[in-house]
């Protein structure tokens, strides 16, 4: 590792990291190695910029992430089909959060892009076609602002017409589980601040 310089400061401020937990939160990591039960699902953005246990100041094991590019949660998506259904399933998990953020770098592109072809073979362009047909669809007059917060509704659509959710409100109308709620919201990167976009959902009927 010694001819990377910039992977080995990782390995160094992990262990420094640990320590001090160990030292701040003896508790921690004996909890941790018996299991997990986070109450939120943050849905978000790859970004780098948009780390979602930093910018809420939260610890480990309080969060479930699923992050990919844009915030999408698609239909046909094994993926995030997958880690949805353990979620709200096994991990017990409460409230789901879809979270954009200003100046998306997904949203960006997608705004810029005309309407993709059948023959889009890069797997970016392909996972990106729903937000592009988004950006078609709101007229040429959106800017990417709105398409970022359009974007955020329309996966939190896809992630109520998910065969998990169903589900899981499905359960808790039985008093199978607790209620789950999904939830919009916006990350603004200039200011650090994260803002509801009022479009949370509750036990459906
Ligand atoms: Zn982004």
């Amino acid at each position: 590792m010694a001819q990377f310089p910039e992977i080995q400061a990782l390995f160094e401020s992990n262990k420094l990291w640990a320590e001090k937990v160990k030292e701040t939160d003896p508790e921690l990591f004996p909890t941790q190695s018996k299991g997990q039960a986070p109450k939120i699902l943050w849905i978000g953005c790859a970004d780098s910029r948009v780390p979602e246990s930093v910018i809420m100041a939260r610890k480990p094991g309080e969060i479930f992430v699923m992050r990919n590019v844009a915030n999408q949660f698609q239909a046909g998506d094994d993926s995030a089909n997958a880690l949805l259904e353990y979620a709200v399933g096994p991990v017990g998990v409460e409230h789901v959060i879809v979270a954009g953020h200003t100046g998306c770098g997904g949203c960006i592109a997608a705004h810029a892009s005309p309407l993709p072809t059948e023959t889009s073979s890069s797997p970016l362009m392909r996972f990106l076609d729903p937000v592009i047909r988004l950006r078609h669809s709101l007229g040429e007059r959106a800017d990417v602002d709105e398409l970022i917060v359009a974007n955020v509704k329309r996966n939190v659509q896809n992630v109520i017409n998910s065969p998990a959710m169903k589900d899981a409100w499905a359960r808790a109308a039985k008093g199978e589980r607790p209620p789950v709620h999904i939830h919009g919201w916006l990350y603004n990167l200039s200011t650090g601040q994260l803002e509801d976009l009022d479009v949370s959902v509750g036990a459906k009927a």
